[in-house]
């Protein structure tokens, strides 16, 4: 057993020795198995060891996918994999408190994990409602021929995740997955692999569904690549940053031609309109950016504000982020945690330091390390940003705002907010609705909020546009990305 200490009592683990596959968690069987120190980014404390998968354990967890796609879970009616997946929440509700303990020793505040695995649950009861309604169409083509179309499960999909949303962003693809009857083969990022661990663990403890169908493969780059190359993996649907997106579809093409799913990241826009409640804006802005500490695939770090408006918005803004209170996330006094690891902690500091060197924007608040222990940055705000400066055109994926020069006008704006490779998300502050809806038509992204930010829904599909990625997570697109279509005419 391990336990993990918090505020509001201590929680406690079984350890996950290694990898999780055909039901169970074993030894790597790797020759030269590689063990992962994790640490509490805000005390730089061991929270626990994992022994990393190598491509020797992609191949057995591809055997086991393999042999419960053909047995037990070919039989699984549309109905059984809807029960499933409720089971599978009701297993996730149950162990809520230890799941949310797990998310929040990556650095992030207790509140936002119990957000984070109240979403997962929501994923995993709505996708069961989809799983007993998969069908096909009838077609009226030649007389005397019948034709339609029958859904399938595309077989051994490799799902692989981003650190920063760890379960949330398994359950994304998991919940789908498993509604189509497909076989997973999960791995998650190397920071923060703990969650989907334990979720192996709650699925073999507390559901039906067959060993085999379930794998979790904790480990970095190497185990990611074996997994797209593998020619027995039908599907890869990831999530991560656009370098290693395009590694993947590069290998994905020369393996196999897999199927692919590329959620990566953004520099998402927030405009904001002199006409926009403006106390409202502020509230929705702080949360656009710095929820997470800035380690969202959506954070909104491009600000746009009208003519006029600056002196008093970034007057507000400022006096929010000198609210925030930082420290150890496993201490609900607190509401702003530390960047995930010395690897994401470095970088972006180094963004901020070369920021207040280059001349390119003036420090509005921020721009420091907190305290000496952890990988706390504070909020940070730039403003005056120049449209070339490195911290307006590269994904930060920190706690780092950039506030560019006002706009005078719609159009103006829309080409500037568009004037990036990516195109994640964007954001809309205004009470006038021809506005709104000319942003919605003319903002280049997957998502569009308007006075109001970051609200998935697992109705929603998700996903970006243009360098950040194409295919859906959630929402009944979700379903295509893990079934294929037959296209069936018989002769009468
Ligand atoms: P990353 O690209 O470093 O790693 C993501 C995952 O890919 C990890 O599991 C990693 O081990 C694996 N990986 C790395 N190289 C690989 C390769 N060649 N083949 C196969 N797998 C490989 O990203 P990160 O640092 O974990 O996450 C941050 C990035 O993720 C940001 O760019 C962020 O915007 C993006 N992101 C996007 C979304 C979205 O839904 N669009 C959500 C969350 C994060």
């Amino acid at each position: 057993m391990f336990s993990i200490k918090t505020s509001k009592g201590p929680a406690s683990f079984t350890r996950f020795v290694g990898p999780f596959i055909n039901g169970k968690f074993q030894p790597s069987l790797s020759a030269t198995p590689s063990r992962k120190a994790l640490l509490n980014p805000c005390t730089e404390e061991l929270l626990e060891n994992v022994e990393e998968a190598g491509p020797e354990d992609v191949d057995a967890a591809v055997k086991s996918a393999q042999a419960a796609l053909k047995g037990p879970w070919k039989t699984f009616s549309g109905r059984k994999r809807r029960n499933l997946l409720l089971d599978i929440a009701q297993a996730v509700e149950q162990n809520m408190w230890n799941l949310t303990v797990l998310e929040a020793a990556c650095g992030k505040p207790l509140a936002e994990a119990k957000f984070d695995i109240e979403e997962v649950i929501e994923c995993f009861r709505y996708f069961a409602g989809h799983a007993d309604k998969l069908h096909g169409q009838n077609f009226a083509t030649e007389d005397n021929h019948k034709s339609y179309t029958v859904r399938k499960p595309v077989g051994v999909c490799g799902l692989i995740t981003a650190f920063n949303y760890p379960l949330v962003l398994a359950a994304w693809k998991i919940a789908p997955a498993l509604a189509c009857g497909n076989a997973i083969i999960l791995k998650p990022a190397p920071q923060t692999p703990l969650s989907s661990l334990m979720l192996g663990e709650l699925i073999a403890k507390h559901t039906d569904l067959p060993h085999g169908v379930f794998n979790v493969l904790p480990g970095g780059e190497a185990v990611g690549a074996a997994i797209v190359n593998h020619k027995d993996i039908h599907k890869c649907s990831f999530t991560g940053s656009g370098v290693a997106g395009r590694k993947v579809m590069a290998a994905a093409a020369h393996a196999n031609l897999k199927k692919v799913t590329l959620e990566l990241g953004g520099k998402s826009p927030l405009i904001v309109f002199a006409d926009a409640d403006l106390d409202q804006a502020v509230e929705d802005v702080f949360g656009a950016i710095f929820s997470n500490m800035g380690q969202n695939c959506c954070a909104g770090s491009r600000l746009f504000l009208e003519k006029g408006i600056e002196g008093d918005f970034l007057k507000k803004l400022k006096a929010r982020v000198e609210k925030v209170k930082i420290g150890n996330t496993l201490d609900e006094a607190y509401d702003f945690g530390a960047l995930v690891d010395r690897v994401q902690f470095e970088r972006v500091m180094n963004f901020i330091e070369k920021a207040k060197k280059d001349g390119d924007s003036e420090l509005l608040v921020g721009g420091k390390r907190h305290g000496e222990k952890g990988y706390f940055i504070e909020p940070t705000i730039f403003h005056n940003v120049k449209e070339t400066a490195m911290i307006a055109t590269d994904e930060i994926f920190g706690p780092v705002l950039s506030v560019m020069k006002p706009f005078s006008s719609l159009d103006e704006v829309l080409e500037r907010a568009n004037a990036t490779p990516y195109g994640l998300a964007s954001g809309v502050w205004t009470k006038d609705l021809s506005k709104a809806e000319l942003c919605v038509q003319g903002l280049e992204t997957g998502v569009t909020w308007v006075n109001c930010y970051n609200l998935c829904s697992s109705h929603l599909p998700f996903g970006g546009v243009k360098a950040s990625g194409f295919g859906k997570d959630l929402g009944a697109e979700a379903l295509e990305e893990y079934t294929t279509v037959k296209a069936v005419t018989i002769r009468i």
